[in-house]
């Protein structure tokens, strides 16, 4: 850990690098902590597990993909302004510069008993920790027909960065001119709150440029916009008027893979061109199959000041497959915050040291409503050692007044200083 890292610890990191006078430290090192999902939180939790350990504990990251691909800014490549190339970013500087252990492969068991996890591979590692960062199961028999109309190609999500994206894009691309692209909204909580009205506007942006007669149909279980919501209304009223079709209260319970129609609650049924359908969502699989996800079956709860499942012991959970705080988002600057929290518990646990009774954490969102021009919210939440949870700070944060491509700058320099800070 260089001077400019360890100063930008503050007071946790204080504590752990006193606490490697303390015999406890003996335990840090034995200890072999297993992360599962190199994801924002995952891969954050990692480094910082070898950074606030001055690289002496044992960390083992095992995620299925050879490199890490955004989600934060992968609207743009579903527009077309961008390519996935932009938002890719390699994982062996975490084994290179931090000496995280990478394993490519997926958890299929965790065994919290035994203390062993199962990889696809047939390896058996025995864990003393493990944080487990998943993201997000998409419940595809939430939407009748969805699972087969997926399977068919007539529909898609692109709701976890990658291949899914460029497909999606693919099809707007080749839609006719003078045609539907529809994107479906599960009630919340769902992964990003702002990134469906972002993906609308993304979508939009490509059609006014290239299709002018088409339309873009956003059926929103919600009753309102969840994130941003004046912005985005004004930014659709300002730069895609007749284009972009709001309707809120429009829950989607069919899909009919064949003719691109959408069975919605109480309304008419809805035939679109491309349909973007996203289902509601649960904590990713490896945490519902473990039985860590004790808040309505979806979320897993945790003690907010170390993120250890309240279901068991060692094992600590982070980011979209958590049950979050109050006015807490899913998303992936929560994520790696949040890696960073249950990092520096872990090795002060491990070393026998207190841990931080009053952790912070922040986020900042930002969301593009055309190729460059960006708005944005921020928040700042406290834990409070009374309530037992993050509580939002008061006056902290803000919104944006109007999209601006100053932002929009903002936004790619937020996006490769929280890459370098998961990854580099
Ligand atoms: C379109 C879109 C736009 C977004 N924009 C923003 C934004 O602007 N700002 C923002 O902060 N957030 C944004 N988000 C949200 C953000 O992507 C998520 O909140 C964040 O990725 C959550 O981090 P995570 O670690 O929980 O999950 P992820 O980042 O999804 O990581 C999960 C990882 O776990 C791996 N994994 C899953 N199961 C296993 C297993 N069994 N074994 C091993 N590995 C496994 C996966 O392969 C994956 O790499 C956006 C999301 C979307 C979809």
């Amino acid at each position: 850990m260089d001077r400019r890292q360890f100063i930008g610890q503050g007071t946790a990191a204080l504590g752990l690098l006193a606490g490697f006078s303390n015999p406890a430290h003996a335990n840090l090192q034995k200890a072999q902590i297993l992360v599962i999902g190199g994801g924002y939180g995952g891969a954050t939790a990692a480094k910082y597990l070898r950074l606030f350990s001055n690289n002496t504990a044992q960390v083992t990251l095992i995620e299925p993909n050879a490199s890490f691909v955004s989600c934060p800014l992968s609207n743009l490549v579903v527009g077309g302004s961008r390519s996935l190339a932009e938002i890719t970013s390699p994982y062996d500087t975490l084994s290179k510069r931090h000496g995280v252990k990478i394993i490519q492969d997926s958890v299929i068991s965790i065994d919290p008993d035994k203390r062993i996890v199962k990889l696809s591979s047939g390896i058996a590692l025995p864990y003393d920790k493990v944080v487990v960062s998943p993201g997000v199961s998409l419940l595809m028999d939430s939407i009748e027909g969805l699972a087969s109309a997926n399977k068919a190609g007539a529909t898609l999500q692109a709701w976890k960065a990658g291949p899914e994206t460029v497909a999606l894009y693919k099809q707007l691309a080749a839609m006719r001119d003078g045609g539907t692209f529809a994107i479906t909204i599960p009630e919340a909580p769902y992964r990003c709150p702002p990134a469906p009205y972002e993906r609308a506007c993304q979508v939009a942006s490509y059609l006014k440029k290239y299709k002018p007669k088409s339309k873009v149909l956003i059926l929103d279980a919600n009753d309102d916009v969840t994130s941003k919501g004046a912005l985005f209304k004004k930014a659709w009223a300002d730069e895609y008027p007749g284009l972009i079709d709001y309707r809120p209260r429009n829950n989607v319970i069919a899909v009919d893979g064949k003719t691109k129609t959408l069975k919605i609650e109480v309304e008419e049924d809805v035939r679109a061109d491309v349909l973007n359908v996203l289902p509601a969502m649960n904590a990713g699989l490896i945490a519902i199959k473990t039985g860590l996800a004790n808040s309505n079956g979806r979320w897993v709860n945790v003690n907010y000041l170390n993120f250890e499942s309240t279901a068991q012991k060692n094992i600590h959970v982070l980011g979209d497959s958590i049950q979050v705080a109050p006015a807490m988002p899913k998303s992936g600057h929560m994520a790696n915050q949040q890696a960073k929290v249950a990092a520096a518990a872990i090795v002060a646990e491990l070393n026998g040291w207190e841990i931080n009774p009053t952790p912070v954490v922040n986020n900042a969102c930002y969301s593009f409503v055309n190729a460059t021009e960006t708005i944005h919210v921020a928040s700042v939440h406290q834990y409070s050692a009374v309530n037992k949870t993050f509580e939002p700070v008061h006056g902290a944060g803000g919104l944006s007044t109007k999209p601006s491509s100053l932002e929009g700058r903002y936004a790619w320099g937020w996006a490769h200083n929280i890459w370098a800070d998961t990854l580099g």
